[in-house]
C-alpha cells in the first residue's frame, strides 16, 4: 500500500484497451462501459464507474461528484474523510445501478466482481481494489434529511435555481454515499450507526454551505440589478 505504485488514469485506460479483443467485444456488446474519475486533490483512490451504456449520463454525474463537487465542499467536511480516503483501496470500482432489489442506496462488496478488476494485474501497480454498488434512482428518491431538505426547497422556490439546487443536492447525496461505502471498505467492523452519522453530517454540512453561498450570490445579483436603476 502507499504511494510507491504509479497509478494513473491513463494506465487504467490503457489496461482496458489492452484486454483481448474478444473480451472487449463481449463487454461492448453487453453494454458495459467504464468511466474513470480522480479526486482533484489526491492521487488515490481512483474511481472507476462501471455502468451500462444506457446510464452514461448518470455515470457522468458520479464522475463529476468526484472531480468537482468534492473540491467544492468546505475543508472541515473533506477533513472528516481524509484518513478514510488515505487508507482506502487505491482503486474503487462503483457498480452503478438504477435500483437494488433490497431497496438499499448502496453496498460495499466483500469481493470485487467487476471482471476486468477482479484479478490483480500489473497495470494496477500493486494497488488494492475495492468495490461497491450505488443505486442511482434510489438515491434520487432518498430524502436524506426530510425536514431540512423541504425547508431548503422553500428558499429556492422563487428562483429558476430550484432545478440547479436539486442537481447539486443529488450530487452531494451521491458523494456522501460514495464516502459512506468507502468508510465501510476501510473499517469493516465499525458500526453502521457511526458510519452513517459521519456521512449524514458530511451531507448536511456540505449542503448547508452550498445553500449559504448560493443565497449570498443570489442576493448580490439582485442588489446589483436594482442598483442600476438607482
Ligand atoms: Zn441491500
Ligand atoms: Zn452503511
Amino acid at each position: 500500500m502507499g504511494s510507491e505504485h504509479i497509478l494513473s488514469l491513463t494506465s487504467i485506460e490503457e489496461y482496458l484497451r489492452s484486454l483481448p479483443r474478444w473480451v472487449r467485444w463481449r463487454q461492448w456488446l453487453s453494454g458495459r462501459r467504464y468511466r474513470i474519475a480522480r479526486f482533484s486533490d489526491r492521487a488515490t483512490p481512483l474511481v472507476i464507474v462501471a455502468h451500462s451504456f444506457r446510464d452514461a449520463a448518470r455515470a457522468r454525474q458520479v464522475a463529476l461528484v468526484v472531480e468537482k463537487d468534492w473540491a467544492e465542499v468546505p475543508q472541515p467536511c473533506r477533513d472528516a474523510y481524509d484518513a478514510i480516503l488515505f487508507h482506502a483501496p487505491e482503486l474503487i470500482v462503483i457498480q452503478l445501478r438504477r435500483k437494488n432489489i433490497c431497496g438499499c442506496l448502496g453496498h460495499r462488496h466483500v469481493a470485487v466482481r467487476e471482471s476486468p478488476f477482479a484479478e490483480p494485474h500489473e497495470a494496477f501497480g500493486g494497488a488494492r481494489v475495492g468495490e461497491m454498488d450505488i443505486a442511482y434512482e434510489r438515491v434520487e428518491a432518498w430524502s436524506a434529511l426530510p425536514l431540512s431538505d423541504t425547508a431548503l426547497d422553500v428558499k429556492f422556490l422563487e428562483g429558476s435555481r430550484l432545478k440547479e439546487f436539486h442537481a447539486k443536492q443529488l450530487r452531494l447525496k451521491l458523494l456522501s454515499i460514495l464516502l459512506h461505502e468507502t468508510h465501510h471498505l476501510v473499517t469493516s467492523n465499525e458500526s453502521e450507526e457511526s458510519v452513517r452519522a459521519r456521512s449524514l453530517a458530511f451531507y448536511r454540512d456540505s449542503l448547508a454551505s452550498y445553500v449559504e453561498e448560493s443565497l449570498a450570490t443570489l442576493s448580490l445579483t439582485i442588489d446589483r440589478s436594482f442598483s442600476r436603476f438607482g
